[in-house]
């Protein structure tokens, strides 16, 4: 028996990184799990393969988060197809980098609306389906509390505004039973932040443990506000950085 068993999740951007595991830990407790993908459609195929492989039902959804018409169409074609929608976790995200005298307009306005409109959109989808007891997860960043290095302004201001969103979010749905949760990571080794990368070391600087997180040290803990553990956690943030923000 598994904390989620019978349940449907959807993640936005499960086809790597922190997202695909989240996926696959959602799914080994139990839930059927959909994931959407802007363009690494055999990844995502390898995650639904792996979500199949313990007899769940998994599906990938190509959907850019920046495109409110496919993101939404995303979230109902997820809830049709696996039987209702019980969890949702934000999680699809960009990282670009530069200073206020480097950073364009553009990029600053693709990460708002990749990091913070699609969480509103997929959000705002999603309790048209969400019962009693669903929960919304959304993946912020260590950066929206504390930024120690330069050229991170776009990304440090999308990761910040999710807190408010979903703390507003919680007072939204909190008569419903719905609760809303921020997992805040710090560094974690993923493709937007390789543990073998050129920053590591001075990304780790502020490392209270001295290593990058794996996806799965995030995964167990969106898993445990999933399932029965999380009833009560709503309007927190709740930072899994081995104390990188301490
Ligand atoms: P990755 O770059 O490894 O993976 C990003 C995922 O998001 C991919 O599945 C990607 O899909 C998807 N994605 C990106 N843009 C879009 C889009 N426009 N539409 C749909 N999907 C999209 O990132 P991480 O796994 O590291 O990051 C996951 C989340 O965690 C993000 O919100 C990030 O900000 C946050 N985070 C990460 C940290 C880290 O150190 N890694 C630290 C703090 C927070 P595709 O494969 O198709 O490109």
């Amino acid at each position: 028996m598994g904390s989620l068993d019978g349940k449907v999740a959807l993640v936005t951007g499960g086809s790597r990184g922190i997202g695909a595991a989240i996926a696959r830990k959602l799914a080994a407790e139990g839930a059927h799990v959909a994931v959407t993908y802007e363009k690494s459609a055999s990844r995502a195929a390898e995650v639904v393969a792996s979500i199949e492989s313990l007899g769940r039902k998994g599906l990938a959804l190509q959907a850019d988060s920046a495109d409110a018409e496919a993101l939404t169409a995303a979230v109902d074609q997820a809830a049709e197809a696996l039987g209702g929608l019980d969890v949702l976790v934000n999680n699809a995200g960009i990282f670009p980098r530069g200073t206020i005298e480097e950073m364009s307009l553009a990029d600053f306005d693709r990460t708002l609306a990749v990091n913070v409109r699609a969480v509103f959109v997929a959000t705002k989808a999603a309790v048209r389906h969400l019962p009693a007891g669903g929960r919304i997860i959304t993946i912020g960043s260590t950066l929206g509390e504390r930024v120690a290095r330069p050229g991170m302004s776009a990304y440090a201001a999308s990761k910040a505004a999710v807190v408010g969103m979903s703390r507003a979010f919680a007072r939204d749905l909190g008569a419903r039973g719905i609760t809303s949760v921020v997992v805040q990571p710090g560094p974690t080794d993923t493709d937007m932040n390789p543990a073998d990368g050129p920053r590591a070391a001075s990304t780790l600087a502020l490392s209270a443990v001295g290593r990058h997180a794996s996806p799965e040290d995030l995964a167990a803990t969106v898993a445990h506000v999933a399932g029965a553990g999380g009833a009560f956690i709503t309007g927190s943030v709740i930072t899994v950085d081995g104390g990188v923000n301490a």
